[in-house]
């Protein structure tokens, strides 16, 4: 290993807390909640949502038995039971807005039904776990035939669910946020709904995680993989990508989203987890030429990512039900593997535990130009104990070194407490840095790259002098 000589940032303000590796492992905690994961309870959800018949976004609204109403009415409920259980520590709520459009042919009112879980210390950092309720058959505007939507996005509704019931009986400092959304298929309209949702409500989104098609193991060629999953995420942000497009081609940032941090962050905690599941980066916002409910979120400036599936079946999803030349076309819940869904559930309700236990991101920014050494420095970030700075080639697509630093600070001028470190030897040009906040019990949270526009929010331009 090459020694790194490091000058740590003084503490000026008081006894510096205790670094956070002293403390009790924050991974085995981790696992510890993501333990009561169940393939039987992700099996009997997804078996309700399938008896709906259709859950088509212009199927019925109101029949109690059939449609997507009915579906938005169960889920509501069983939000409703997993409060009861836990002292009533969720809020279940309600979001509707009106749309119509290419596959929306008369204004449609689109609701989204969730949970809020309340942080007991932060509550305005939020971390969303979102899936869409709404199925569909061949043709898109087919709101009759059966649309079981088992894996898409059943799946996804069925995580959301159990990462619920199975969080609900912990308490976190952040905010957690559990939504079934409508709309996708019509064209992301659940999305944008809840997006603008956070936004009146003035939500600090730290992550959305957006699930859509998690559930089965093998493609309709025969390949099979249930050891991986797909984290997709945008590389420019787009979200005040056209003002950052000058400080980007000069300082770098590409490839440093908060979106693509989410995604490393998903990697690094599956692999340290062991929970059979390695992640496989994607490296666009979506599939190629398709989309999901990540996007609309992405569009506002909310860092936010899409988990899918190792590989997709395209003989399962959007297909009418039917057997043609001895093939099985449709969307049934015996295509669903889930062993692998409770993984992909167990991933995600990791994540939503550590996000929801560490404060947010800081935002870092790094100096060093025509020099040996780099400075990356910070405002403090409330609640935090402590922080890691990380770097890494600018080629490799994972952090590579890494260092803690504690929370002391300097105030500047302005009255901004600013906490830093200097990299002896380490060359600005050469790396990409980047920094994780970590809580006084040692949840970190997701990295925020020393980039233009690598802060958790929305992109703000400064204003002109
Ligand atoms: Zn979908």
């Amino acid at each position: 290993m090459r020694k790194i000589a490091v000058l740590m940032c003084v503490t000026l303000l008081g006894a510096a807390p205790p670094p956070h590796k002293a403390i009790a492992s924050p991974d085995a905690k981790l696992r510890a909640i993501i333990a009561p994961v169940s393939a039987a309870q992700l099996h009997h959800t997804i078996a309700t949502l399938v008896s709906f018949g259709t859950r088509h976004t212009l199927s019925s609204q109101t029949d109690p038995k059939r449609g997507v109403g009915a579906a938005l009415n169960w889920a509501e409920a069983e939000f409703g039971r997993y409060s009861a259980a836990c002292g009533n520590c969720l809020t279940v709520a309600r979001t509707s807005e009106m749309f119509s459009g290419d596959r929306l042919p008369a204004p449609t009112k689109i609701t989204d039904v969730f949970a809020i879980q309340l942080g007991t210390e932060r509550p305005n950092d939020v971390v969303i776990i979102q899936g869409h309720i709404d199925s569909r058959v061949s043709d898109p505007m087919n709101a009759t035939s059966d649309a079981p939507g088992a894996n898409d996005d059943g799946s996804g509704t069925a995580a959301v669910l159990e990462a619920a019931r199975v969080l609900s009986k912990h308490k976190f400092p952040g905010t957690i946020v559990y939504a079934t959304l409508m709309g996708e298929e019509q064209g992301l309209y659940g999305g944008k709904t809840l997006a603008d949702y956070a936004k009146a409500q003035r939500w600090n989104v730290v992550a959305v995680l957006n699930n859509d098609i998690i559930g089965n193991s093998c493609g309709s060629d025969g390949v099979c993989d249930s050891t991986h999953a797909r984290v997709l995420s945008e590389g420019p942000r787009s979200q005040g990508q056209a003002e950052l497009m000058a400080a980007t081609h000069s300082l770098g940032g590409e490839n440093d989203s908060p979106s693509r941090n989410i995604s490393r962050f998903l990697d690094s905690l599956a692999d340290r987890l062991k929970i059979g599941l390695d992640v496989r980066q994607i490296w666009r916002t979506d599939r190629f030429s398709r989309g999901g409910d990540h996007i609309p979120f992405l569009a506002l400036g909310y860092p936010a990512a899409r988990i899918s599936v190792a590989v997709e079946n395209y003989n399962w999803q959007h297909q009418d039900l039917r057997t043609e030349n001895g093939i099985r076309y449709g969307d049934t819940i015996d295509h669903v593997d889930f062993a692998y869904l409770a993984k992909m559930t167990k991933l995600n309700v990791a994540a939503l535990a550590e996000i929801a236990s560490a404060p947010p991101p800081p935002e870092p920014k790094v100096e060093g130009a025509v020099s040996e050494d780099t400075m990356v420095s910070w405002p403090q970030v409330p609640g935090a104990y402590g922080y890691v700075v990380r770097w890494r080639r600018t080629d490799a697509n994972q952090w590579q070194e890494s260092m803690t630093a504690d929370n002391g600070c300097v105030v500047q001028k302005t009255g901004v407490c600013l906490s830093w470190v200097e990299l002896r030897h380490i060359r600005v040009d050469d790396w990409v840095f980047g920094v994780a906040s970590v809580s006084k019990d040692g949840f970190e949270s997701p990295v925020a790259s020393a980039v233009p526009g690598g802060a958790f929010h929305p992109y703000v331009a400064p204003a002109k002098k």
